[in-house]
């Protein structure tokens, strides 16, 4: 019976040889092949801060894995200690406070699902096995971006294990330093076990805006979403999905969520300006449950796949860089997936200074995901050759950090007028370097 208890209380310590292993050092980009040095399950903050206390024993570097959802597979390093957080994903709701707890290691649809039973909802990802740490310690853009933000703008609190393994709670009040860092700049700082989100009242359906259109009125549409998107409310948000097959065709998709009251004059003024963007091929526009919605990627995305990715921001999409994405998915003769985010509302209303998310002015976001498939040397040239093409024409030479791999002069760029903050808190609550991502802010070797 003891020994149950123990079971339940404490993870395992993963290594090499355990069955477990190779299973638990998988990400989502399959062209990932790392292997940690050993791989701690926890199940509680001791289990965590137990991990800590090794890795630094040792001498070595820690990763995180919340989803394992990186792009770029950010939460698996080679001789690193890995933490797996994913038997920590409660999720407990307060109806009158309007806050959930979220253990770090929980999935999107994981959290959907209970907060959809009380009509309520967290700003999260736009396909459901995403992580909930990542989005929350490093944006999190989803179709409430508009009304309510990016998941990190809902964060109102966290426990945190540090670098030299403290617990610390971290709110406005606590830490607030700290607090205004982890909500864009997450993974630098320290282990994050629970989460306190800000939730929403979000109806069980809403509209889900799922139109089709003819890839050569890409130009056309263009023009007009940025004409609507200056005046959209915020109830709406939307992206473009292009997906180009193996067999030559592009498909270009809209899709995106209204979430206010349906009424004849938004029908009229929000809702058909976007169906008459150029004439559809197919219109799916439909009420459809949240959840399906937030689903509606998943199949597209699947559960793993090899990828070379790229991610930038736009304040403008002019002629130009249009025309660059255009060309380049004519020459490219392999399955790619592009997502175009536009932004507006909320998520731009909130002060840079408020978390270190600090890009709130661009316009788009613009992802270029490349499937490695056959021929990966051809397909991760053109993603570099699309990347530098485009990058003149992006706003502050800037990419999502969440998203892809990025250069070093682009983490610089993503946070330089924040760095020397960020450096002052990496001293104070990480001075091994333990938690040294790929964006990393101290270069000191361990
Ligand atoms: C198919 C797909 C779809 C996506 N769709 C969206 C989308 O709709 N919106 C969006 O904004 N992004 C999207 N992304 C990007 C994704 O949300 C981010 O990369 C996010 O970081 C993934 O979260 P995760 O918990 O799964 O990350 P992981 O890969 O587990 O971790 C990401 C990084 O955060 C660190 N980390 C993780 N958990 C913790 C923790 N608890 N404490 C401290 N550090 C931690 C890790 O060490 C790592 O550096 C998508 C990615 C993919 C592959």
């Amino acid at each position: 019976m003891g020994h149950e208890v123990k079971n339940q209380m404490y993870g395992q310590k993963i290594e090499c040889n355990h069955p477990l292993y190779h299973f638990k050092r998988q990400v989502w980009n399959s062209k990932v092949d790392r292997y940690p040095a050993v791989i701690f399950e926890c199940k509680s903050n001791e289990d965590v801060i137990r991990a800590v206390h090794y890795a630094n024993e040792n001498g070595l570097k820690i990763t995180v894995r919340g989803g394992g959802f990186h792009p770029a597979g950010k939460s698996v390093k080679d001789k690193a200690v890995l933490v797996d957080l994913s038997h920590m994903n409660e999720v407990h709701i307060d109806e009158i406070s309007k806050v959930a707890t979220v253990g770090a290691g929980a999935k999107t649809y994981e959290v959907d699902e209970i907060t959809q039973d009380y009509g309520l909802a967290i700003p999260l990802g736009m396909v459901s096995n995403i992580g909930v740490s990542g989005l929350a310690l490093g944006g999190g853009l989803g179709y409430l971006r508009g009304k309510y933000g990016l998941t990190c703008d809902n964060v109102v609190g966290v426990y945190l294990v540090t670098g030299e393994g403290k617990l610390l709670y971290v709110n406005r009040l606590n830490h607030s330093e700290l607090f205004w860092a982890i909500r864009g700049a997450g993974e630098n700082f320290g282990i994050v076990t629970k989460f306190e989100l800000k939730l929403h009242s979000v109806d069980r359906h809403i509209l889900g805006i799922d139109v089709i259109y003819d890839f050569k009125d890409l130009q056309q549409i263009l023009i007009k979403v940025e004409k609507y998107r200056q005046t959209a409310i915020d109830e709406i948000s939307f992206n473009f999905a292009i997906s180009k097959g193996n067999n030559g065709q592009a498909q270009l998709r809209l899709i995106g969520m209204y979430i206010g009251e349906l009424n004849l004059w938004v029908e009229r003024e929000v809702i058909q300006p976007l169906l008459d963007f150029a004439t559809p091929i197919v219109d799916n526009t439909e009420i459809v449950p949240y959840i399906d919605m937030q689903r509606k990627f998943d199949s597209l995305v699947g559960n793993s796949f090899a990828i070379e990715g790229i991610s930038l921001f736009f304040q403008e999409l002019n002629n130009e860089a249009v025309q660059i994405l255009i060309e380049g998915l004519k020459k490219a003769d392999f399955l790619v997936n592009v997502h175009l985010l536009e932004l507006h509302g909320k998520v731009n209303r909130i002060s840079k200074y408020d978390t270190a998310f600090a890009i709130r002015d661009a316009s788009y976001l613009l992802v270029i995901d490349a499937d490695l498939g056959d021929n990966p040397i051809d397909t991760k040239l053109w993603v570099h050759d699309m990347y530098e093409k485009l990058l003149p024409y992006s706003y502050k030479q800037v990419s999502y950090l969440s998203s892809s791999k990025v250069s070093e002069a682009v983490i610089q760029n993503s946070y330089k007028c924040i760095k020397d903050q960020l450096v002052k808190l990496k001293e104070e609550y990480d001075p091994g370097n333990l938690f040294c991502s790929e964006h990393r802010l101290l270069d000191r070797k361990r």
